[in-house]
C-alpha cells in the first residue's frame, strides 16, 4: 500500500506516518515544516519504506507528484491548527485547505486513489447543539479571526463532497476534536502544552475567561487508530465521521488535573476569552462506532501522564 501523509512533520502527521508504517506501507510524506519539526520523524525515517520531501502542497505540488509513486490512498493533513498559529497564517491556512485540498483531490482523480480529509471539529464553530453529531450544519462566524481555518476546512469539506459526487473519488472525511500528546510543540498555544510547559516551569496556568468552557481531549494514538481505520475500511467511503473522545472536561477542570499529575499546587493567571472561542465542545461519536469499530481506549490522566513525560525531557533537553 503506497500512502501519502501532507504536515507529515506535525504532532498527527508524524504519528500517523508510524501508524501506517507499523502495517507495512510505503509512506512518502510531505511538509514545508511551516509548524512541522524534523525531529518529530527521526524514527521514521529510519525506516526505508519511508520518504519525505520538503515542499508546500499549496504550491509545489508538481514536486509531489513527480517524486511519489502514484498513491493508494492520500491523506491531508497539513494545515495549521492551533489558534495561535493560523491566526499569523491566516492566508497560508486557507490555501493549504482549498488549493492544497484541490491539488491532493485531482491527483487522486487522476490515479485513482482514496483520499482522506483532516478537518475539524471548528466546523462546527460554536455549537448550538450539543453533543455535535456529524448531522449538524455547525454555527461559524464566517468572517471571525477563526473563519480562516473553520471556513477554510468547511471549504475542503465541500470540495471532497463534489470529487465525490462529481469524480467518483473515494473521499473520508474526519472532523478531529482537539488533541493531545507527545510532539505538540512547547510554544504552540494550545491549552494542554500551554497548561503542562507552565505547570512544569512552575508558572501559573493561564486560563482564558472563567475556564467554564469545555473541551473533549483525544490522546493521538487514538486519533491515529481512527484515521487508519478511516482510511482502510471499504465502509468509510463517502462518509464524514467524527473523530475524538466524549470525556468532556472544563478548560477550569483541565488545569486542576495537569497541576495535580505533575504535582504543584494549581496557580491559575486568567486572561480574557479569546474572541469567537467556542463554549462547549463534545462529540458524538456513534458514527465512528458503527462505521469503525471505534472508540478511544486512553484516558486523560493516562494520556496527559504520558504527554507530561514528554515534556518533562523536552525540558531537559533544552537546558
Ligand atoms: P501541526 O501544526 O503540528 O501539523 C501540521 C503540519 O502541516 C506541520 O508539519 C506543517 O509544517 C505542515 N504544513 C502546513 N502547511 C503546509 C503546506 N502548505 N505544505 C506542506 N506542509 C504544510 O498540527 P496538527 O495538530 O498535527 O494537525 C494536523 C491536522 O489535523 C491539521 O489538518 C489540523 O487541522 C487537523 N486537526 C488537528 C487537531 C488537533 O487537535 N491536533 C484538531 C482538529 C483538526
Ligand atoms: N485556553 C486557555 N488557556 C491557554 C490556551 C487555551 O484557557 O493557555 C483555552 C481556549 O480559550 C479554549 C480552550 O482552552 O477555550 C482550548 O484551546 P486550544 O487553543 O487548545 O484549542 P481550540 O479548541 O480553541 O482550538
Amino acid at each position: 500500500m503506497n500512502v501519502v501523509i501532507t504536515g507529515a512533520a506535525g504532532f498527527v502527521g508524524s504519528h500517523l506516518c508510524e501508524r501506517f508504517l507499523s502495517e507495512g506501507a510505503c509512506v512518502f510524506g510531505v511538509d514545508n515544516f511551516s509548524t512541522g519539526v524534523s525531529g518529530n520523524l527521526s524514527d521514521a525515517v529510519r525506516n526505508p519504506a519511508f520518504q519525505l520531501l520538503t515542499a508546500d502542497v499549496s504550491h509545489d505540488f508538481d514536486d509531489v507528484i513527480s517524486r511519489a509513486a502514484a498513491p493508494d490512498i492520500v491523506l491531508h493533513l497539513a494545515s495549521a491548527a492551533s489558534p495561535l498559529e493560523y491566526s499569523v497564517r491566516s492566508i497560508e491556512t486557507m490555501e493549504v485547505n482549498s488549493a492544497g485540498s484541490a491539488h491532493c483531490l485531482e491527483w487522486c482523480k487522476r490515479v485513482g486513489a482514496r483520499f482522506v480529509f483532516a478537518s475539524t471539529s471548528e466546523a462546527y464553530g460554536d455549537p448550538t447543539e450539543h453533543p455535535q453529531s456529524e448531522e449538524y450544519w455547525g454555527n461559524v462566524n464566517p468572517i471571525g479571526p477563526r473563519s480562516c481555518y473553520d471556513e477554510s476546512k468547511r471549504f475542503g469539506e465541500a470540495l471532497s463532497m463534489a470529487y465525490s459526487r462529481l469524480h467518483g473519488v473515494d473521499v473520508r472525511i474526519a472532523r478531529v476534536f482537539n488533541t493531545y500528546g507527545p510532539r505538540m510543540r512547547a510554544h504552540d498555544g494550545r491549552v494542554v502544552p500551554n497548561f503542562i510547559r507552565q505547570a512544569l516551569c512552575g508558572d501559573a496556568v493561564t486560563v482564558y475567561g472563567e475556564g467554564s468552557q469545555t473541551r473533549s481531549f483525544c490522546f493521538v494514538e487514538d486519533l491515529c487508530e481512527g484515521l487508519y481505520r478511516l482510511a482502510t475500511r471499504q465502509s468509510a467511503s463517502g462518509t464524514v465521521v467524527n473523530l475524538g473522545n466524549p470525556d468532556e472536561r472544563t478548560i477550569a477542570e483541565l488545569a486542576e488535573v495537569v497541576s495535580r499529575l505533575i504535582g504543584v499546587p494549581l496557580r491559575v493567571e486568567h486572561g480574557p476569552l479569546p474572541v469567537d472561542d467556542p463554549r462547549r465542545r463534545c462529540p458524538d461519536i456513534s458514527r465512528a462506532k458503527r462505521l469503525l469499530g471505534w472508540e478511544p481506549t486512553t484516558n486523560l490522566e493516562e494520556g496527559l501522564s504520558k504527554t507530561i513525560a514528554y515534556f518533562r525531557g523536552e525540558l531537559v533537553a533544552a537546558k
